[in-house]
Protein backbone atom coordinates (compact mmCIF):
# COMPACT_ATOMS: atom_id res chain seq x y z
CA UNK A 1 0.00 0.00 0.00
CA UNK A 2 0.89 3.43 -0.36
CA UNK A 3 1.14 6.21 1.97
CA UNK A 4 -2.36 7.17 2.56
CA UNK A 5 -4.14 3.95 2.23
CA UNK A 6 -4.26 4.01 -1.24
CA UNK A 7 -3.72 1.47 -4.36
CA UNK A 8 0.27 0.79 -5.50
CA UNK A 9 0.41 2.09 -8.57
CA UNK A 10 0.90 -0.92 -10.88
CA UNK A 11 3.33 -2.82 -11.56
CA UNK A 12 5.51 -1.34 -14.87
CA UNK A 13 4.00 -3.45 -18.30
CA UNK A 14 6.84 -4.82 -20.13
CA UNK A 15 6.46 -3.24 -23.35
CA UNK A 16 9.27 -1.87 -25.83
CA UNK A 17 11.91 0.84 -24.59
CA UNK A 18 10.05 4.70 -23.83
CA UNK A 19 11.25 5.83 -27.56
CA UNK A 20 8.77 3.69 -29.33
CA UNK A 21 5.93 4.95 -26.77
CA UNK A 22 5.64 7.26 -29.71
CA UNK A 23 3.76 4.77 -31.69
CA UNK A 24 0.76 5.15 -29.53
CA UNK A 25 0.54 8.56 -30.41
CA UNK A 26 -0.34 10.38 -33.81
CA UNK A 27 2.32 11.34 -35.79
CA UNK A 28 0.30 14.82 -35.94
CA UNK A 29 0.84 15.27 -32.52
CA UNK A 30 4.02 13.39 -31.32
CA UNK A 31 7.77 14.13 -31.05
CA UNK A 32 9.66 11.06 -31.30
CA UNK A 33 13.29 10.79 -29.53
CA UNK A 34 15.96 10.92 -32.55
CA UNK A 35 16.30 7.27 -34.05
CA UNK A 36 20.50 8.00 -33.15
CA UNK A 37 19.17 8.67 -29.16
CA UNK A 38 17.20 5.21 -29.45
CA UNK A 39 20.11 3.29 -31.19
CA UNK A 40 22.57 4.68 -28.23
CA UNK A 41 20.12 3.89 -25.33
CA UNK A 42 19.20 0.45 -27.33
CA UNK A 43 22.95 -0.37 -27.64
CA UNK A 44 23.60 0.42 -24.17
CA UNK A 45 20.99 -1.53 -22.71
CA UNK A 46 22.29 -4.42 -24.88
CA UNK A 47 25.86 -3.55 -23.85
CA UNK A 48 24.54 -3.97 -20.17
CA UNK A 49 23.04 -7.25 -20.54
CA UNK A 50 26.08 -8.47 -22.29
CA UNK A 51 28.38 -7.23 -19.82
CA UNK A 52 26.17 -9.11 -16.86
CA UNK A 53 24.48 -12.25 -18.05
CA UNK A 54 22.22 -11.73 -14.71
CA UNK A 55 20.65 -8.00 -15.77
CA UNK A 56 18.49 -8.15 -18.39
CA UNK A 57 17.82 -5.04 -21.22
CA UNK A 58 15.36 -2.72 -19.08
CA UNK A 59 11.86 -2.94 -19.33
CA UNK A 60 9.87 -0.30 -19.88
CA UNK A 61 9.02 1.92 -16.87
CA UNK A 62 5.96 3.18 -15.50
CA UNK A 63 4.29 5.57 -17.85
CA UNK A 64 3.15 8.98 -16.41
CA UNK A 65 1.27 11.87 -18.54
CA UNK A 66 1.83 15.35 -17.71
CA UNK A 67 -0.89 17.82 -18.95
CA UNK A 68 -0.06 21.21 -19.04
CA UNK A 69 3.52 22.66 -20.55
CA UNK A 70 3.86 25.71 -18.48
CA UNK A 71 6.09 26.16 -15.31
CA UNK A 72 4.42 23.70 -13.61
CA UNK A 73 3.65 20.90 -16.35
CA UNK A 74 7.13 21.23 -18.31
CA UNK A 75 8.97 21.06 -15.17
CA UNK A 76 7.78 17.89 -14.02
CA UNK A 77 8.42 16.52 -17.08
CA UNK A 78 11.79 17.25 -17.19
CA UNK A 79 12.53 16.38 -13.30
CA UNK A 80 10.42 12.96 -14.05
CA UNK A 81 13.26 12.00 -16.42
CA UNK A 82 15.81 13.24 -14.66
CA UNK A 83 14.82 11.43 -11.24
CA UNK A 84 14.51 8.07 -13.02
CA UNK A 85 15.02 7.68 -17.15
CA UNK A 86 12.85 4.14 -16.94
CA UNK A 87 9.76 6.66 -16.67
CA UNK A 88 8.08 7.19 -20.01
CA UNK A 89 6.87 10.33 -19.64
CA UNK A 90 4.49 12.06 -21.85
CA UNK A 91 3.65 16.05 -22.07
CA UNK A 92 0.36 17.12 -23.43
CA UNK A 93 0.17 20.74 -24.68
CA UNK A 94 -2.39 22.42 -26.74
CA UNK A 95 0.24 25.07 -27.63
CA UNK A 96 3.45 24.85 -29.57
CA UNK A 97 5.20 27.53 -28.15
CA UNK A 98 4.83 28.55 -24.61
CA UNK A 99 4.17 32.37 -23.87
CA UNK A 100 5.59 32.78 -20.21
CA UNK A 101 3.41 35.52 -18.26
CA UNK A 102 6.30 36.56 -15.48
CA UNK A 103 7.94 39.93 -17.25
CA UNK A 104 4.72 40.41 -19.69
CA UNK A 105 3.31 42.93 -17.77
CA UNK A 106 6.65 44.85 -19.11
CA UNK A 107 5.86 43.44 -22.94
CA UNK A 108 2.56 44.97 -22.47
CA UNK A 109 4.43 48.59 -21.29
CA UNK A 110 6.69 48.14 -24.51
CA UNK A 111 10.00 47.62 -22.36
CA UNK A 112 10.36 43.75 -23.79
CA UNK A 113 9.23 41.67 -26.79
CA UNK A 114 6.92 38.90 -27.13
CA UNK A 115 9.35 36.68 -28.54
CA UNK A 116 11.38 37.52 -25.01
CA UNK A 117 8.31 35.49 -23.31
CA UNK A 118 8.48 32.44 -25.46
CA UNK A 119 9.50 29.40 -24.98
CA UNK A 120 9.09 25.70 -26.98
CA UNK A 121 9.32 22.24 -25.80
CA UNK A 122 12.35 20.72 -27.99
CA UNK A 123 15.06 20.70 -25.54
CA UNK A 124 12.12 18.36 -23.33
CA UNK A 125 12.31 16.16 -26.40
CA UNK A 126 15.76 15.58 -26.63
CA UNK A 127 16.10 15.19 -22.68
CA UNK A 128 13.65 12.20 -23.70
CA UNK A 129 10.08 13.31 -22.80
CA UNK A 130 7.82 12.58 -25.44
CA UNK A 131 5.63 15.79 -26.40
CA UNK A 132 2.01 15.18 -27.81
CA UNK A 133 1.02 18.84 -28.53
CA UNK A 134 -2.80 18.16 -28.58
CA UNK A 135 -5.57 19.47 -25.76
CA UNK A 136 -6.68 16.57 -23.77
CA UNK A 137 -10.52 16.62 -24.11
CA UNK A 138 -11.18 13.81 -21.78
CA UNK A 139 -9.80 12.19 -18.71
CA UNK A 140 -11.13 8.70 -17.13
CA UNK A 141 -9.39 8.11 -13.92
CA UNK A 142 -10.91 4.66 -13.62
CA UNK A 143 -9.51 3.86 -16.56
CA UNK A 144 -6.31 5.42 -15.98
CA UNK A 145 -6.48 7.21 -19.85
CA UNK A 146 -6.44 10.60 -21.45
CA UNK A 147 -7.69 11.57 -24.82
CA UNK A 148 -6.35 13.63 -26.98
CA UNK A 149 -8.31 16.22 -29.13
CA UNK A 150 -7.46 14.21 -32.24
CA UNK A 151 -8.99 11.04 -31.08
CA UNK A 152 -5.64 9.80 -29.40
CA UNK A 153 -5.80 7.66 -26.06
CA UNK A 154 -2.70 7.83 -23.74
CA UNK A 155 -2.76 5.33 -20.74
CA UNK A 156 -1.29 5.94 -17.81
CA UNK A 157 0.27 4.94 -14.02
CA UNK A 158 0.21 8.15 -13.14
CA UNK A 159 -1.04 11.55 -14.12
CA UNK A 160 0.25 15.13 -13.33
CA UNK A 161 -2.33 18.24 -14.23
CA UNK A 162 -0.63 21.96 -14.36
CA UNK A 163 -3.12 23.15 -16.31
CA UNK A 164 -3.28 26.63 -14.96
CA UNK A 165 -6.17 28.80 -14.64
CA UNK A 166 -9.39 29.53 -16.29
CA UNK A 167 -11.48 32.25 -16.22
CA UNK A 168 -14.94 32.63 -14.65
CA UNK A 169 -16.64 34.05 -17.59
CA UNK A 170 -19.69 36.09 -17.20
CA UNK A 171 -19.13 36.49 -13.29
CA UNK A 172 -18.78 39.64 -14.08
CA UNK A 173 -21.77 40.80 -16.54
CA UNK A 174 -21.11 40.89 -20.18
CA UNK A 175 -17.65 39.81 -19.41
CA UNK A 176 -17.46 36.52 -21.63
CA UNK A 177 -14.71 34.94 -24.24
CA UNK A 178 -16.18 37.30 -27.13
CA UNK A 179 -15.74 40.31 -24.49
CA UNK A 180 -11.96 39.45 -24.45
CA UNK A 181 -11.04 40.26 -27.96
CA UNK A 182 -12.22 43.81 -27.34
CA UNK A 183 -11.47 44.29 -23.43
CA UNK A 184 -8.49 41.77 -22.99
CA UNK A 185 -7.19 40.63 -19.39
CA UNK A 186 -3.71 39.70 -20.89
CA UNK A 187 -3.44 36.90 -18.02
CA UNK A 188 -2.92 34.28 -19.73
CA UNK A 189 -1.69 33.57 -23.83
CA UNK A 190 0.46 35.74 -26.32
CA UNK A 191 -2.59 37.29 -28.19
CA UNK A 192 -3.52 38.77 -25.21
CA UNK A 193 -0.96 40.25 -24.19
CA UNK A 194 -0.30 41.66 -27.51
CA UNK A 195 -4.01 42.92 -28.01
CA UNK A 196 -3.48 45.17 -24.83
CA UNK A 197 -0.26 46.53 -25.57
CA UNK A 198 -1.49 47.14 -29.40
CA UNK A 199 -4.66 49.15 -27.55
CA UNK A 200 -2.03 51.19 -25.27
CA UNK A 201 -0.11 51.93 -27.98
CA UNK A 202 -2.85 53.68 -29.84
CA UNK A 203 -4.65 55.16 -27.38
CA UNK A 204 -5.01 58.58 -27.05
CA UNK A 205 -3.17 60.59 -25.10
CA UNK A 206 -5.28 62.22 -22.49
CA UNK A 207 -7.70 59.35 -21.62
CA UNK A 208 -8.48 56.51 -19.12
CA UNK A 209 -6.61 53.36 -18.81
CA UNK A 210 -9.09 51.35 -16.74
CA UNK A 211 -7.59 48.06 -15.07
CA UNK A 212 -10.08 45.48 -13.32
CA UNK A 213 -8.16 43.23 -10.07
CA UNK A 214 -10.33 40.34 -9.43
CA UNK A 215 -10.75 38.52 -6.22
CA UNK A 216 -8.45 36.37 -4.57
CA UNK A 217 -7.70 33.21 -4.76
CA UNK A 218 -5.72 34.02 -8.56
CA UNK A 219 -2.79 33.83 -10.33
CA UNK A 220 0.07 36.19 -9.77
CA UNK A 221 -1.95 38.36 -6.56
CA UNK A 222 0.77 41.58 -7.22
CA UNK A 223 0.68 41.20 -11.11
CA UNK A 224 -2.26 43.51 -11.48
CA UNK A 225 -1.30 46.07 -9.19
CA UNK A 226 2.88 45.84 -11.28
CA UNK A 227 0.66 46.02 -14.12
CA UNK A 228 -0.98 49.18 -12.67
CA UNK A 229 2.78 50.61 -12.40
CA UNK A 230 4.35 49.75 -15.80
CA UNK A 231 0.87 51.22 -17.91
CA UNK A 232 1.95 54.35 -16.24
CA UNK A 233 5.24 54.33 -16.93
CA UNK A 234 3.98 53.52 -20.61
CA UNK A 235 2.00 56.83 -20.29
CA UNK A 236 4.77 59.16 -18.14
CA UNK A 237 6.63 58.94 -21.23
CA UNK A 238 4.48 58.86 -24.29
CA UNK A 239 1.06 60.16 -23.07
CA UNK A 240 1.61 62.06 -20.27
CA UNK A 241 -2.05 63.60 -19.61
CA UNK A 242 -3.47 59.88 -19.43
CA UNK A 243 -3.58 58.41 -16.13
CA UNK A 244 -4.57 54.86 -14.66
CA UNK A 245 -7.69 53.78 -12.13
CA UNK A 246 -7.39 50.49 -10.30
CA UNK A 247 -10.79 49.22 -10.07
CA UNK A 248 -10.18 46.40 -7.47
CA UNK A 249 -12.51 43.79 -5.82
CA UNK A 250 -10.48 43.75 -2.66
CA UNK A 251 -10.02 46.31 0.12
CA UNK A 252 -6.05 45.32 0.49
CA UNK A 253 -3.51 43.74 -1.58
CA UNK A 254 0.03 42.25 -1.35
CA UNK A 255 2.77 44.51 -0.33
CA UNK A 256 -0.26 47.27 -0.82
CA UNK A 257 2.28 49.68 0.85
CA UNK A 258 5.31 49.34 -1.29
CA UNK A 259 3.09 50.03 -4.25
CA UNK A 260 1.80 52.75 -2.93
CA UNK A 261 4.63 54.58 -2.14
CA UNK A 262 5.95 53.75 -5.44
CA UNK A 263 2.45 55.25 -7.12
CA UNK A 264 3.42 58.16 -5.25
CA UNK A 265 7.14 58.38 -5.75
CA UNK A 266 7.37 57.38 -9.49
CA UNK A 267 3.93 58.34 -10.88
CA UNK A 268 2.48 61.19 -8.64
CA UNK A 269 -1.10 62.14 -9.60
CA UNK A 270 -1.44 59.09 -12.44
CA UNK A 271 -2.35 56.18 -10.85
CA UNK A 272 -5.90 56.26 -8.70
CA UNK A 273 -6.84 52.67 -6.51
CA UNK A 274 -10.52 52.45 -6.05
CA UNK A 275 -11.07 49.47 -3.31
CA UNK A 276 -13.99 47.17 -2.97
CA UNK A 277 -15.64 49.27 -0.20
CA UNK A 278 -15.34 52.66 -1.86
CA UNK A 279 -17.12 50.87 -4.99
CA UNK A 280 -14.33 48.95 -6.88
CA UNK A 281 -16.29 46.20 -7.85
CA UNK A 282 -16.68 45.51 -11.31
CA UNK A 283 -20.30 44.75 -12.13
CA UNK A 284 -20.57 44.96 -15.95
CA UNK A 285 -18.66 45.62 -18.57
CA UNK A 286 -19.77 46.89 -22.03
CA UNK A 287 -17.12 45.35 -24.43
CA UNK A 288 -18.16 47.35 -27.45
CA UNK A 289 -18.12 50.95 -25.81
CA UNK A 290 -15.52 49.89 -23.30
CA UNK A 291 -17.73 50.81 -20.51
CA UNK A 292 -16.88 49.33 -17.09
CA UNK A 293 -19.81 50.04 -14.47
CA UNK A 294 -19.35 49.43 -10.79
CA UNK A 295 -22.77 49.70 -8.42
CA UNK A 296 -21.84 52.96 -7.77
CA UNK A 297 -19.96 54.20 -10.90
CA UNK A 298 -19.53 53.95 -15.09
CA UNK A 299 -15.67 54.35 -16.32
CA UNK A 300 -15.70 55.11 -19.88
CA UNK A 301 -12.49 53.80 -20.71
CA UNK A 302 -9.57 54.82 -23.58
CA UNK A 303 -8.31 51.03 -22.46
CA UNK A 304 -10.24 48.84 -20.43
CA UNK A 305 -8.29 45.74 -19.10
CA UNK A 306 -10.87 43.43 -16.94
CA UNK A 307 -8.99 40.22 -15.17
CA UNK A 308 -11.87 38.33 -14.22
CA UNK A 309 -12.40 36.17 -11.32
CA UNK A 310 -10.33 32.53 -11.72
CA UNK A 311 -10.72 28.94 -11.17
CA UNK A 312 -8.65 25.96 -12.52
CA UNK A 313 -7.68 25.04 -15.49
CA UNK A 314 -10.89 23.32 -17.35
CA UNK A 315 -9.12 19.84 -17.79
CA UNK A 316 -9.22 19.83 -13.70
CA UNK A 317 -12.65 19.83 -13.95
CA UNK A 318 -12.66 17.05 -16.47
CA UNK A 319 -10.86 15.24 -14.40
CA UNK A 320 -12.97 15.30 -11.33
CA UNK A 321 -10.23 16.92 -9.28
CA UNK A 322 -11.82 20.36 -8.90
CA UNK A 323 -14.02 20.75 -5.82
CA UNK A 324 -17.10 23.13 -5.30
CA UNK A 325 -14.45 25.99 -5.04
CA UNK A 326 -13.13 25.31 -8.57
CA UNK A 327 -9.73 24.79 -7.75
CA UNK A 328 -7.67 21.32 -6.53
CA UNK A 329 -7.26 20.57 -2.95
CA UNK A 330 -3.80 17.74 -3.11
CA UNK A 331 -2.24 16.26 -0.65
CA UNK A 332 0.76 18.50 0.18
CA UNK A 333 3.42 15.79 0.50
CA UNK A 334 3.08 14.36 -2.64
CA UNK A 335 0.64 16.84 -4.74
CA UNK A 336 -1.97 13.86 -5.19
CA UNK A 337 -5.47 14.44 -5.71
CA UNK A 338 -7.67 14.41 -2.83
CA UNK A 339 -10.99 13.65 -5.08
CA UNK A 340 -9.27 10.96 -7.34
CA UNK A 341 -6.56 8.95 -6.65
CA UNK A 342 -3.09 8.40 -8.85
CA UNK A 343 -3.70 12.21 -10.38
CA UNK A 344 -1.72 14.54 -9.03
CA UNK A 345 -1.70 18.64 -9.51
CA UNK A 346 0.32 21.54 -9.42
CA UNK A 347 0.75 24.90 -10.18
CA UNK A 348 -2.10 27.80 -10.35
CA UNK A 349 -4.66 24.54 -10.39
CA UNK A 350 -3.87 23.04 -7.09
CA UNK A 351 -4.80 24.29 -3.36
CA UNK A 352 -1.54 24.95 -2.01
CA UNK A 353 -2.54 26.60 1.51
CA UNK A 354 -0.26 29.92 2.05
CA UNK A 355 1.99 29.38 -1.18
CA UNK A 356 1.13 32.01 -3.95
CA UNK A 357 0.12 31.30 -7.37
CA UNK A 358 3.27 31.87 -9.12
CA UNK A 359 5.56 30.39 -11.60
CA UNK A 360 8.47 29.84 -8.89
CA UNK A 361 5.65 28.13 -6.80
CA UNK A 362 4.61 25.96 -9.65
CA UNK A 363 8.41 25.00 -10.73
CA UNK A 364 8.99 24.18 -6.59
CA UNK A 365 5.89 21.79 -6.64
CA UNK A 366 6.79 20.31 -9.87
CA UNK A 367 9.85 19.17 -8.59
CA UNK A 368 8.13 17.65 -5.20
CA UNK A 369 5.68 16.24 -6.78
CA UNK A 370 8.06 14.03 -9.60
CA UNK A 371 10.02 12.74 -6.50
CA UNK A 372 6.88 11.68 -4.73
CA UNK A 373 5.44 10.32 -8.17
CA UNK A 374 8.98 8.41 -8.12
CA UNK A 375 9.04 7.20 -4.51
CA UNK A 376 5.42 6.14 -4.76
CA UNK A 377 5.94 3.86 -8.25
CA UNK A 378 8.86 2.27 -6.29
CA UNK A 379 6.63 1.75 -3.03
CA UNK A 380 8.36 4.28 -0.93
CA UNK A 381 6.85 7.10 1.12
CA UNK A 382 7.61 11.01 -0.27
CA UNK A 383 10.02 12.85 2.33
CA UNK A 384 8.48 15.82 3.79
CA UNK A 385 9.09 18.94 1.33
CA UNK A 386 10.21 22.46 2.31
CA UNK A 387 8.88 24.73 -0.92
CA UNK A 388 10.18 28.19 -1.45
CA UNK A 389 8.30 30.90 -3.92
CA UNK A 390 9.74 34.10 -5.04
CA UNK A 391 7.24 36.76 -6.89
CA UNK A 392 8.76 40.05 -8.27
CA UNK A 393 6.98 42.87 -9.28
CA UNK A 394 8.76 45.51 -11.78
CA UNK A 395 7.56 48.66 -10.96
CA UNK A 396 10.03 50.78 -13.76
CA UNK A 397 12.16 49.39 -15.35
CA UNK A 398 14.91 50.15 -12.79
CA UNK A 399 12.58 49.43 -9.71
CA UNK A 400 11.34 46.32 -8.42
CA UNK A 401 10.41 44.90 -4.85
CA UNK A 402 9.80 41.37 -4.29
CA UNK A 403 8.11 38.87 -1.57
CA UNK A 404 9.42 35.22 -0.91
CA UNK A 405 8.53 32.92 1.21
CA UNK A 406 9.30 29.64 2.64
CA UNK A 407 6.41 26.95 3.07
CA UNK A 408 6.14 23.67 4.86
CA UNK A 409 2.79 21.03 5.31
CA UNK A 410 1.37 21.41 8.43
CA UNK A 411 -1.96 19.52 9.49
CA UNK A 412 -2.31 18.89 5.93
CA UNK A 413 -1.54 22.50 4.72
CA UNK A 414 1.03 24.27 3.04
CA UNK A 415 1.43 26.70 6.11
CA UNK A 416 4.49 29.52 6.04
CA UNK A 417 7.76 28.56 8.15
CA UNK A 418 11.06 29.72 8.68
CA UNK A 419 12.44 32.31 8.17
CA UNK A 420 8.49 33.53 6.93
CA UNK A 421 7.75 35.59 4.38
CA UNK A 422 10.58 38.13 3.67
CA UNK A 423 9.27 41.18 2.02
CA UNK A 424 11.21 44.32 0.32
CA UNK A 425 11.88 46.66 2.29
CA UNK A 426 9.41 49.73 3.17
CA UNK A 427 11.68 52.55 3.09
CA UNK A 428 15.21 51.69 0.91
CA UNK A 429 17.64 53.42 -0.97
CA UNK A 430 17.22 53.21 -4.95
CA UNK A 431 19.93 51.30 -5.23
CA UNK A 432 17.84 48.24 -3.22
CA UNK A 433 15.33 48.47 -6.05
CA UNK A 434 17.71 48.94 -8.83
CA UNK A 435 19.64 45.79 -7.91
CA UNK A 436 16.01 43.70 -6.86
CA UNK A 437 15.68 44.76 -10.76
CA UNK A 438 18.33 43.06 -12.05
CA UNK A 439 17.54 40.20 -10.03
CA UNK A 440 14.11 39.67 -11.25
CA UNK A 441 15.39 39.93 -14.81
CA UNK A 442 18.03 37.17 -13.55
CA UNK A 443 15.54 34.99 -11.82
CA UNK A 444 13.52 34.94 -15.03
CA UNK A 445 16.19 33.86 -17.16
CA UNK A 446 17.39 31.45 -14.89
CA UNK A 447 13.99 29.88 -13.90
CA UNK A 448 12.94 29.74 -17.92
CA UNK A 449 16.41 28.02 -18.66
CA UNK A 450 15.53 25.40 -15.81
CA UNK A 451 12.50 24.24 -17.15
CA UNK A 452 12.49 25.34 -21.37
CA UNK A 453 16.13 25.95 -21.77
C1 LIG B 1 0.86 39.29 -15.60
C2 LIG B 1 1.44 38.14 -14.82
C3 LIG B 1 2.66 38.29 -14.20
C4 LIG B 1 3.20 37.24 -13.46
N1 LIG B 1 4.41 37.42 -12.85
C5 LIG B 1 4.94 36.41 -12.13
C6 LIG B 1 6.19 36.58 -11.49
O1 LIG B 1 6.83 37.65 -11.54
N2 LIG B 1 6.70 35.54 -10.78
C7 LIG B 1 6.05 34.37 -10.68
O2 LIG B 1 6.58 33.45 -10.03
N3 LIG B 1 4.85 34.18 -11.27
C8 LIG B 1 4.27 35.17 -12.00
N4 LIG B 1 3.06 34.98 -12.61
C9 LIG B 1 2.29 33.73 -12.35
C10 LIG B 1 2.71 32.57 -13.26
O3 LIG B 1 2.64 32.92 -14.61
C11 LIG B 1 1.81 31.37 -13.00
O4 LIG B 1 1.66 31.18 -11.62
C12 LIG B 1 2.42 30.11 -13.61
O5 LIG B 1 2.46 30.27 -15.01
C13 LIG B 1 1.63 28.88 -13.22
O6 LIG B 1 2.16 27.75 -13.84
P1 LIG B 1 1.19 26.53 -14.25
O7 LIG B 1 2.06 25.45 -14.76
O8 LIG B 1 0.26 26.24 -13.14
O9 LIG B 1 0.28 27.12 -15.41
P2 LIG B 1 0.69 27.73 -16.83
O10 LIG B 1 2.05 28.28 -16.80
O11 LIG B 1 -0.43 28.62 -17.24
O12 LIG B 1 0.71 26.47 -17.79
C14 LIG B 1 -0.47 25.79 -18.11
C15 LIG B 1 -0.27 25.10 -19.45
O13 LIG B 1 -1.29 24.10 -19.60
C16 LIG B 1 -1.72 24.08 -20.94
N5 LIG B 1 -3.05 23.47 -20.95
C17 LIG B 1 -4.14 23.86 -20.24
N6 LIG B 1 -5.16 23.01 -20.49
C18 LIG B 1 -4.71 22.07 -21.35
C19 LIG B 1 -5.30 20.94 -21.98
N7 LIG B 1 -6.58 20.61 -21.78
N8 LIG B 1 -4.54 20.18 -22.81
C20 LIG B 1 -3.24 20.52 -23.04
N9 LIG B 1 -2.63 21.59 -22.48
C21 LIG B 1 -3.36 22.35 -21.64
C22 LIG B 1 -1.70 25.57 -21.34
O14 LIG B 1 -1.64 25.71 -22.74
C23 LIG B 1 -0.42 26.05 -20.64
O15 LIG B 1 0.71 25.94 -21.47
C24 LIG B 1 2.49 36.02 -13.36
C25 LIG B 1 1.27 35.86 -14.00
C26 LIG B 1 0.74 36.92 -14.72
C27 LIG B 1 -0.59 36.75 -15.41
Amino acid sequence: MEAGGRRSARPPRRTRDAAMTCTRISPRTCTRISRRRFLTSTMAAASAAIASPAVHAQPAGPRVVVIGGGFGGASCARALREADARLRVTLVEQSRTYTASPMSNAVIAGLRELAQQQFTYDRLARDGVTLALAAATKIDPPARAVTLADGTSLAYERLVLSPGIDFRWNAIAGYDEAAAALVPHAYRGAEQIALLRRQLESMEDGGTVVVAAPVNPARCPPAPYERACLIAHYLKTRKPRAKVIVLDAKDSFTMQKLFENAWKELYPGMVEWVSVSAGGALASVDAKTRTLSTDFDKYEAAVANVIPPQKAGRVAELAGVADRTGWCPVDPMTFESKLQPNVHVIGDAAIAGAMPRSASAANSQAKICAAAIVALLAGRTAQAPTLTSSCFSLLAPDYAISQRGTYRPVDGQYTESDPGIVVSPLAAARDVRIAEAREAAAWFADITAGVFG
